[in-house]
């Protein structure tokens, strides 16, 4: 298996991970069998504890490992499925360090850096390589930037694996900046530079430097960069900043001939990529004949990186409409005390989007964005708190139960409609003890939901703690609330609607199926719930 090390330069936040996965792309057109994975440098043993501000999305994979949102960009653009050992974050491996440790397997040793670190690091690439013994490529990416402490252990890591593999079997590319200086009018190479010799200092030394610029190299400083970076000048690759969608980068790294460059380094005999299913999907994207307009109500509506995977579903599906889209973003809280937002924030949308949350800010402005969907017809869309706060709206000002409310949010309340699973309530301890990852809901007959998937069953992932009170299903049934898809054995409500007969499209999920859609496949829900919103207007 020939493998490719991402480090990043300069700064963070550089698109790194788009740079591997935009890579991974352009290698499996090639008919290459790629395996991504992500190396973070943090102490947390994975990111589910971590709050949207210091982290955005936690992605969550099948096996319902909570990890880095680049996975996210990892599975959206290869045709891979993660797993919990494609995430190895420093947390994790000090923990296997020390438990070793206090086992007696380090017996009679001092237990150090090197080599008991960076052997368990080693031993993590060892083992996807015999679990994936088909893949010709693993693509490698170290979370941080050069220079950061923490990242060092990773980074030697890597050092010895290259003197072990060889050079034409595993390579660096590195990611940089290229800042531009408005008031000379130019691209600087410098910092590059030094980021490129703090990875020489420790002994790596990159084939390829991949460049994220404003503005395009002439040659002069990519003949520049390859003198002082000590890169061949064919491996300095131009990486602009997209003009309109993320998913350009890979046709934009194959125009700069990455894919050629990675394959010659490595020896890889694969012939050029087919980028024509792509192109066809950047097309839409760009130039969508129609276009609508969504409410997106959540509480990090000013990070962009919060919800990603839910920006990127709703890309896909109405790209899939041949539909541009624009996402409304709502601050929850903005609708919480005045009985004049609805209407001035949610007056011109086509429908409404409640995405996935935590805690009790801006709960209440959310069921006012969910009923003036209800109450004005307008499309509905909720993930999995969506769906919660679809239930305590529809109790309170539908069945008249007034003080309808989640556990969560109201302990007190004597109607806890979203209540706490049985097995959740002794679970003190806060780190991957949710419900998490893949599980059936069986979709009932002769529902809108059923109609949207087209199938009678569905594999959706999850990460939540509470679930609907089934105490509460006949009366709100009786008021044309459906439960549409529950748990094999019926116990769990998996999916909601509101009878179509009252309400044109109001669909809601106690799982996340943003993180099941990709740019050529878009998530039924989204796909159903885009063209709804096509259908009523905005
Ligand atoms: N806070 C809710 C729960 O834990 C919803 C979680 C979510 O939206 N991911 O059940």
């Amino acid at each position: 298996m020939k493998h490719i090390f991402v480090t990043g330069g300069v700064v963070s936040s550089l698109g790194k991970g788009l740079a591997a996965a935009a890579l991974g792309r352009t290698l499996e057109n090639r008919g290459l069998k790629v395996v991504m994975q992500k190396f973070d440098p943090y102490l947390n043993v994975d990111p589910g504890t971590m709050s949207p501000f210091q982290h955005g999305e936690v992605y969550v994979l099948n096996d319902g490992t909570e990890t880095d949102l680049d996975l996210g960009h990892y599975e959206r653009f290869t045709s891979g499925v993660l797993t919990k050992h494609n995430n190895l974050t420093s947390g994790q491996v000090y923990l296997r360090v020390i438990e070793k440790e206090r086992n007696g397997d380090y017996l009679g040793k001092t237990v150090q850096v090197v080599p008991h670190v960076t052997n368990e690091i080693k031993e993590r690439i060892h083992l996807i390589e015999s679990e994936q013994p088909q893949a010709d490529v693993m693509i490698t990416e170290i979370g941080g930037t050069t220079g950061d402490i923490e990242g060092l252990p990773f980074l030697e890591a890597i050092r010895q694996f290259i003197l072990e593999r060889g050079p034409t079997n595993a390579i660096v590319m590195h990611v940089t900046l290229l800042p531009f200086i408005k008031a000379a009018g130019e691209l600087k190479t410098k910092p590059s530079q030094q980021s490129v010799a703090k990875l020489r200092e420790i002994g790596l030394q990159p084939q390829v430097l991949v460049c994220r610029t404003e503005h395009a190299l002439d040659d002069e400083i990519r003949a520049k960069l390859s003198t002082y970076c000590n890169v061949p000048l064919k491996a300095v690759i131009e990486m602009r900043d997209v003009a309109h969608t993320i998913y350009e980068a890979p046709l934009m790294l194959h125009r700069e001939h990455l894919d050629d460059t990675v394959c010659e380094l490595l020896g890889l005999n694969a012939p050029p990529p087919e980028m024509g299913d792509w192109e066809r999907f950047v097309k839409r994207v760009i130039n969508p004949k129609k276009h609508v307009k969504v409410g997106f109500v959540g509480k990090y509506t000013d990070l962009q990186d919060a919800y990603k995977s839910v920006y990127e579903s709703l890309t896909h599906a109405a790209a899939s409409h041949d539909c541009g889209i624009t996402v409304q973003k709502i601050d929850a809280e903005e609708l919480e005390n005045d009985p004049t937002a609805a209407e001035r924030l949610l007056g011109g949308v086509a429908g409404v989007l409640v995405p996935g949350g935590f805690g009790e800010r801006g709960v209440e402005g959310k069921v006012v964005a969910a009923r003036y969907a209800r109450e004005h017809q307008l499309p509905y869309l909720g993930l999995c708190l969506g769906m919660q706060i679809a239930t305590i709206e529809f109790a309170r000002h539908v069945c008249h139960i007034e003080q309808a409310n989640s556990t969560e949010f109201d302990p007190k309340s004597p109607d806890q409609v979203i209540c706490l699973l049985e097995e959740q309530r002794n679970v003190k301890k806060k780190g991957a003890t949710m419900r998490l990852g893949l599980s059936e809901a069986v979709l009932a007959p002769d529902t809108l939901t059923a109609q949207v998937y087209g199938r009678p069953s569905v594999m959706e992932r999850h990460r939540h703690r509470y679930e609907f009170n089934m105490k509460y299903r006949d009366v709100m049934a009786k008021n044309g609330f459906v439960i549409s898809g529950t748990s094999p054995d019926g116990k769990l409500v998996e999916l909601i609607e509101i009878d179509p007969k009252i309400h044109p499209w109001f669909v809601a999920c106690q799982f996340h199926p943003e993180f099941q859609s990709k740019p050529n496949a878009p998530h039924p829900l989204f796909r159903g719930f885009i063209g709804a919103c096509l259908a009523h207007g905005s």
